[in-house]
């Protein structure tokens, strides 16, 4: 297995990893511990990209259990998650491997250092069990917060000292909520409105390769009103067969896509 991830130091202390499938990662490096936030498709050699940044002892999270976040984790030897993201890490980074196999193919990836039955028999089964916590790296903080929306058991993170969120799959300039494990548009926001109590200045989103102001978080958020997300829906039902999935712009350069049958009774 190769190592072909990019590395790039965003901020102080704070790396992010992206894979040979774009996908991006974060590395939080304290004085005495670092974690990793999520794991990329899995294909790249994470630990070497890690080392040849740090040395210290290195914790796992998952901000939740879709493949290209979590089909890395069977090179830890835990993948620490939100016991309510069980059933999702247990699907996509497992029995859905062959389906990320047939899509780097069809990208055209080099996985020359890889068989087909080697990458989906490779089964990630290290699934740890965490809820709200601060942990500190080491004159670095970080908490842990429980932000059910893209998933029941997504997690944002929030790094103290960098005044810094990282919003899993919560937020992205396409931000999809149609999946049937996905929660309704009114939990989402409940969980966004949650972190928007903590004094962030910037954001890094994990399929986005920039810091983002805190204003694009804010004017994300206040894009989701009923009258919002009313005027700008259109139909996107090609996503998803059989279900009314509709994409609204929360702002002008953000896409949400979400399951109409899941929006709060009162904004139909
Ligand atoms: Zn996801």
């Amino acid at each position: 297995m190769r190592n072909d991830i990019q590395a790039k130091e965003m901020m102080k202390s704070i790396w992010m990893l992206t894979d040979r499938m774009g996908m991006h990662m974060t590395l939080i490096v304290g004085e005495e511990k670092a974690l990793l936030v999520d794991t990329g498709y899995g294909f790249d050699d994470i630990l070497s990209a890690v080392r040849k940044i740090t040395p210290l002892p290195l914790t796992l999270i998952l901000t939740h259990g879709h493949h290209d976040h979590a089909c890395g984790a069977y090179q830890f030897e835990k993948a620490w998650m939100h016991p309510d993201e069980a059933p999702v890490f247990s699907l996509y980074a497992n029995h859905w491997r062959k389906r990320v196999w047939q899509q780097a193919t069809a990208k055209g990836l080099d996985l020359s250092d890889w068989t087909e039955e080697g990458f989906t028999g490779t089964p990630c089964q290290n699934a740890a069990f965490m809820d709200e916590c601060e942990m500190d790296l080491g004159n670095l903080t970080v908490q842990i917060i429980h932000c059910p929306g893209h998933t029941k058991g997504s997690l944002c993170v929030y790094v103290k000292e960098r005044a810094l969120l990282l919003p899993g799959d919560d937020m992205n300039p396409t931000t999809w909520i149609f999946f049937p494990e996905c929660e309704g548009l009114g939990t989402l926001i409940h969980s966004l409105e949650k972190v928007s109590l903590l004094p962030f200045s910037q954001v890094l989103c994990p399929h986005h390769d920039q810091l983002l102001p805190r204003s694009a978080f804010d004017a994300f958020l206040s894009g989701l009103s009923p009258e919002n997300v009313k005027a700008t829906s259109e139909p996107a039902f090609h996503l998803w067969e059989g279900k009314q999935v509709y994409a609204c712009h929360p702002q002008p350069q953000y896409t949400l896509c979400y399951d109409y049958d899941k929006l709060p009774e009162n904004w139909k």
